[in-house]
């Protein structure tokens, strides 16, 4: 039997703890991983092509004008996009895929006209546990300044009143929870009789 691919979408305000997850699931061979663009300068460790298709303003102004993205956003004050082609081609060979983007990414996903694509759709909103837990593990990922964080606080409130948006939601606790949670939900939708043809 053969089944059709799912697009997985996760958000989250940074320091709920998205990339724990999404780093426990890179290592898992059943999906792939959607490497976004963005213009933001690489962080220490992070590879052009793995991390993130890093790229100049001038590059992404031409993606989009080009309506190349399947969505894109501008997030802390750089801009990030998924490029449609690749997504497109993967479901359509059945590949899932997962997309970590924000919440005006996602909304833009699940606003997509065709409608063979809205029930390969599959998105999940991670809820950190507190506002103060937010901040302290904001703080203790140590990749951003005073201004950054505050930026981050501010824009993760703002995000977080969009979880109801989203199909599922999971409230951060560990990162084996989490990740326990965020394949449960994979596992789940995977065996969807619809799903199959
Ligand atoms: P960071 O700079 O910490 O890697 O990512 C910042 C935010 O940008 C995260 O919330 C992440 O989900 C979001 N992001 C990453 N790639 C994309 C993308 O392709 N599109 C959108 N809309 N957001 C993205």
């Amino acid at each position: 039997m053969k089944r059709q691919g799912i697009v997985f979408v996760i958000s989250a305000p940074s320091g709920a703890g998205k990339s724990t997850i999404c780093e426990g699931l890179r290592h898992s061979a059943d999906f792939v991983y959607s490497v976004s663009c963005t213009t933001r300068a690489p962080r220490p460790g992070e590879v052009n092509g793995k991390d993130y298709w890093f790229i100049s303003a001038d590059e992404f102004t031409r993606h989009a004008a080009g309506g190349e993205f399947l969505e894109w956003a501008e997030v802390h004050g750089n801009c990030y996009g998924t490029l449609r082609a690749r997504v497109l081609e993967l479901v359509a060979q059945g590949t899932d895929v997962l997309l970590d983007i924000d919440v005006a990414g996602a909304r833009q996903v699940r606003g997509q006209a065709d409608a063979g694509f809205k029930p390969t759709l599959v998105d999940v909103f991670i809820m950190p546990p507190s506002a103060e837990e937010l901040e302290r593990r904001l703080r203790k990922r140590g990749t951003e300044n005073e201004a950054q964080i505050q930026t981050r606080l501010a824009n993760a409130k703002r995000e977080m009143e969009e979880w109801r948006d989203y199909q599922y939601v999971i409230v951060s606790g560990s990162m084996e929870e989490d990740l326990a949670r965020f394949r449960a939900i994979m596992s789940a939708e995977r065996c969807r009789s619809r799903r199959w043809l």
